[in-house]
C-alpha cells in the first residue's frame, strides 16, 4: 500500500494553519473525505438528481438504483442478513433515536435499560427520555479500574433481566473498545434487547452483526470517510419491523386516507419524507473506498501509531493517560499536569494541530473520572508518523509554556 498515495486522496489535509501544515488529530470527531467520496456526490448532483422512488422518468429511476445499491453495500459491508435490515437515517443520533422511541410501547414501567457507563450522550438521553415517557429504570454499567466496562458488574446487573442494555463498540472519548460479541451474548441469555453503537468502531474495525448478534448496530456516515448527514441503523428484521415508527409522512406508507394509514414495508417504514440521497451517494463511496484497502494492514498500522503516541504521550512527562489499554482503538485521552484541557487545545492550535478538548459527550464518563475534561487525539487511514512527531514536539513547546 502506497501511503503517500493514500494521503493524497484527502484535499484538506493539503494546507497550512498559520503558516503550519495542518496536523489532522481529531477523526474521532469527523474524518476527513477521499476525492472518491467527493465526486461522487458531485456526479449525482451534476448528473442524477432527482428524487428517489417517485416518479416515473429515467433520472428518477437512475438516483433511486443508486441510492438503492448503498442499501446493498451497507449489508454486504456490515454482512447483515437481509437489504431491508438496512434503515438511512441523518447519523447515529437519529439511529438511537428511532430506536429508543420506537420501543415506547414494548417497554413498561418498572422495566430496567442498562447503558455503558462510556457511551455518548446520543447513547444515553434517548433512553432517558424513554424512561420518563414509560417509567422504566435507567442503570449505568460501571466501569473497572482500567476504564473498560466491568464485565463482573455486568454480570450482576443481567441477573436484574434488564429489558435493553445500551453498549458503545468503541468508547469515543477513550478509544476503549468493548467485546461486543461477549457483552451481546451475555445480554441475549437473559433476552434483553440489545444496542451497539459503532460510531467510532465502524471505520476502524470489520463489524460483522450477525457474528456479534446485536438487534441493534448503528453508525454514521462522516466518522467512516463519508459525508455528514447521512448514518445507519441496522436491526434484526423481526425487532426493526416491530418498532413504531418515530416519524411519519410520505415514503413511509402504503396507502392513506383521513380516515387511516397503513405504513408501508421495511426499509421504507422508518424512512419518511426525502431522504439524503447525495449523502447516502457519498455513504456508498466510503464503503467503496474502505473496501479496497487492505483492512487488517491499516488495522495493523493503527494499533502502530496508537501505542507509539500512547508511549510517547508518557515519556514527555506530567501527562495523564485515560484509559489507555493496548487494545484501543483510534484515540487517546490526556491532560497535562493541572492545566485546562481548552489550553491545550488552544495552543495545539497555534501551531496547526488539531486535537478535541472538552466532555466528548460524554459527560458521565467523565464525572467517573473525576473530570470536567480532557484533550483527545485521534487517527484515521492518512495518520502519519510524522504526524505523531509533530503532535509531540508541540505538547512538549506547549508544557514549556504551560509548567
Ligand atoms: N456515538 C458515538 C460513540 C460517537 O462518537 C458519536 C459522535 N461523536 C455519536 C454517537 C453521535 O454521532 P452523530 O453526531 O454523527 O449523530
Amino acid at each position: 500500500m502506497d501511503f503517500h498515495h493514500l494521503r493524497a486522496q484527502f484535499p484538506t489535509l493539503e494546507q497550512t494553519l498559520a503558516g503550519y501544515p495542518l496536523c489532522y488529530l481529531d477523526t474521532a470527531a469527523t474524518s476527513q473525505k477521499p476525492k472518491q467520496v467527493l465526486n461522487a456526490m458531485a456526479r449525482y448532483y451534476e448528473n442524477d438528481n432527482a428524487n428517489v422512488h417517485r416518479a416515473a422518468h429515467q433520472l428518477s429511476s437512475r438516483a433511486t438504483s443508486n441510492y438503492e445499491t448503498v442499501r446493498d453495500k451497507v449489508c454486504h459491508f456490515i454482512k447483515a442478513k437481509q437489504r431491508e435490515e438496512i434503515i438511512f437515517t441523518h447519523g447515529t443520533t437519529e439511529s438511537i433515536n428511532l430506536v429508543a422511541y420506537g420501543l415506547t410501547g414494548q417497554i413498561k414501567s418498572g422495566d430496567l435499560i442498562l447503558i455503558d457507563t462510556a457511551a455518548h450522550h446520543a447513547n444515553i438521553v434517548p433512553w432517558q427520555e424513554l424512561a420518563k415517557r414509560t417509567g422504566a429504570i435507567i442503570k449505568p454499567i460501571p466501569l473497572d479500574s482500567e476504564c473498560r466496562l466491568d464485565e463482573t458488574a455486568y454480570e450482576h446487573l443481567l441477573q436484574e433481566n434488564p429489558f435493553i442494555v445500551a453498549l458503545s463498540h468503541v468508547s469515543n472519548a477513550l478509544g476503549t473498545l468493548n467485546p461486543v460479541n461477549r457483552l451481546v451474548a451475555l445480554a441475549k441469555q437473559v433476552g434483553a434487547i440489545t444496542l451497539v453503537d459503532g460510531a467510532q468502531a465502524i471505520a476502524h474495525l470489520d463489524v460483522d452483526v450477525q457474528a456479534i448478534g446485536c438487534d441493534f448496530y448503528v453508525f454514521s456516515g462522516h466518522k467512516m470517510y463519508g459525508p455528514t448527514g447521512v448514518g445507519v441503523l441496522y436491526g434484526r428484521f423481526d425487532i426493526l419491523d416491530s418498532l413504531m415508527p418515530l416519524m411519519t409522512g410520505g415514503e413511509m406508507i402504503k396507502t392513506v386516507s383521513f380516515e387511516a394509514t397503513e405504513f408501508n414495508q421495511l426499509p421504507n417504514r422508518l424512512e419518511p419524507g426525502t431522504p439524503p440521497i447525495a449523502e447516502v451517494i457519498g455513504l456508498g463511496a466510503a464503503i467503496d473506498f474502505l473496501s479496497a484497502l487492505p483492512r487488517e494492514v491499516i488495522a495493523k498500522q493503527e494499533a502502530e501509531l496508537l501505542s507509539y503516541l500512547q508511549t510517547q504521550l508518557k515519556q514527555l512527562g506530567d501527562i495523564t493517560l485515560y484509559g489507555a489499554n493496548t487494545s484501543n482503538i483510534g484515540a487517546v485521552a490526556f491532560n497535562l499536569a493541572d492545566e485546562h484541557h481548552q489550553d491545550v487545545g488552544i495552543l495545539l492550535d497555534q501551531q496547526g494541530i488539531a486535537v478535541r478538548c472538552g466532555h466528548h459527550c460524554a459527560m458521565p464518563l467523565m464525572q467517573s473520572l473525576g473530570l470536567k475534561g480532557c484533550c483527545r487525539a485521534s487517527l484515521g487511514v492518512y495518520t502519519s508518523k510524522e504526524d505523531i512527531d509533530r503532535f509531540i514536539e508541540a505538547m512538549a513547546s506547549v508544557k514549556e509554556m504551560l509548567l
